[in-house]
């Protein structure tokens, strides 16, 4: 057993949430240490698409240049695509509210260069080291095993930044909710030479219940997302044998007979549930959570890493505000419950738009298509405004009835 160190900051999980907090904490001058179970990261299928609101949170995290030096390239435009015909592309820079553009990587790459930077700017980092247990009390502490060898540490404030299903939650006593499921994402990679705009791709089905994102996560390489609602598949697909059939479904959804063939997926496919997850209670004095600990959206509108972005700065926003850390983090959980909620809703205003099913369905989305065509301001606006669109009253009473 090692004597217990003391941190300002102990943060567990070195994902998008843990290493960018990790490093601007560090940046400003405190003791941070990350506890990262992986040594090396590998694709788990997760967010390889920031959109502008996102980029707008790393731009104020001062991360945004060193994302584009090291792992990211920037994406100007979205092209849509209804039914197979596609529409004039979306540019970014001149109508999102902060003139920014999105940023696409790979998702392992990205983390390891923020865990990377972190250390350079002296945040401690232990690869290899998983958490195991936590403490509160006069001090709060936790414990971790790193090559077989037990440690603790203790920290001013220990922050759960372990994702979606954070092991910190459970040892928090923290209940999760969750909505009933509703859209499911499928996360796969496609290799092979197609010549197309680096933008973002997005594709709906006709009538609904299926859609898909195709973006250039690296050169040569693409990462797709197969979306649908829950009763549009009769089962979810999942792994190398599913690779057929997920192609299958890009065609039927309207993909270009070219982008089918010159990619061929490889490597992981997974689908997941795209059910909102959120904490109730309040998280225990000296504790805080970020990133998908705190709160889970859904996938499909490629909310989750501008969200953690978000988290982060409004977590460092309160600890620099002040060296009362237990009123800060409070302070910051509920910044955090006040956006996830408008979050939350907006997504599901999105969801029973573009991908409910049925007869009533389809004629209530060509309304609202026709209505957003001459009306722009009715658009739930969620790639650029994030969170903080304003009429979501309205929309909700225009766009569903
Ligand atoms: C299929 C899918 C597609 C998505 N697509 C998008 C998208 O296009 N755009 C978008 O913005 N978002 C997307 N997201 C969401 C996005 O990936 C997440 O919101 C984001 O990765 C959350 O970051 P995080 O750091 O909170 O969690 P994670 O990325 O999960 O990082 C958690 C880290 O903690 C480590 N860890 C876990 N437990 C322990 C432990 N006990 N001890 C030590 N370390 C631990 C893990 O190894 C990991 O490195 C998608 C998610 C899914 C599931």
């Amino acid at each position: 057993m090692e004597r217990l160190t003391a941190f300002d900051l102990v943060i567990i999980g070195g994902g998008l949430a843990g290493a960018s907090l990790g490093r601007v904490m560090a940046l400003a001058g405190y003791d941070v240490l990350i506890i990262e179970k992986e040594t090396a990261f590998r694709d788990r299928v997760r967010g390889e698409v920031l959109l502008p609101w996102g980029s707008h949170e790393a731009q104020l995290l001062g991360i945004y240049d060193l994302l584009v030096e090291r792992c990211a390239r920037e994406f100007l435009r979205e092209h849509f695509f209804l039914g197979g015909a596609t529409s004039e592309p979306r540019d970014y820079r001149r109508t999102t509210p902060k003139q920014t553009c999105g940023l696409s990587f790979y998702h392992p790459a990205m983390q390891e260069a923020l865990l990377l930077s972190a250390a350079e700017v002296a945040a401690k980092v232990r690869r290899g080291a998983v958490a195991t247990s936590i403490r509160s009390g006069p001090s709060t502490e936790v414990d971790f095993l790193q090559h077989g060898e037990s440690h603790t540490v203790s920290a001013r404030l220990l922050v759960g930044a372990d994702g979606r299903d954070s092991r910190i939650v459970g040892l928090l006593g923290l209940n999760q909710e969750r909505d009933e499921p509703e859209l499911f994402t499928g996360g796969l990679q496609l290799q092979g030479d197609l010549d197309i705009e680096h933008a973002l791709y997005f594709s709906l089905h006709r009538d609904g219940g299926r859609g898909s994102i195709l973006i250039s996560n690296r050169p040569g390489n693409f990462r797709a997302y197969l979306l649908h609602h829950k009763d549009a598949l009769p089962r979810l697909l999942s792994g190398q044998r599913d690779f057929a059939e997920v192609k299958r479904h890009f065609a039927e959804i309207g993909w270009p007979a070219h982008w089918l063939d010159a990619l061929e997926p490889h490597g992981t496919f997974a689908t997941f549930d795209g059910a909102h997850r959120w904490i109730v209670g309040r998280i225990p004095e000296s504790f805080a959570l970020i990133g998908d600990a705190f709160g889970a959206s859904d996938p499909v509108w490629g909310n989750g890493l501008s969200r953690t972005l978000r988290d982060v700065r409004l977590l460092r926003d309160r600890l620099l505000a002040t060296s009362d850390w237990v009123m800060a983090a409070g302070q910051f959980a509920d910044d955090h419950n006040e956006f996830f909620k408008r979050l939350r809703r907006v997504e599901r205003l999105n969801a029973k738009l573009h991908f409910a099913i049925g007869d009533r369905a389809a004629a209530r989305r060509q309304r609202a298509y026709d209505l957003m065509e001459r009306n722009p301001e009715f658009r739930p606006d969620v790639t650029g405004n994030g969170p903080d669109i304003e009429g979501l009253d309205e929309m909700e009473r225009t766009l569903l009835i």
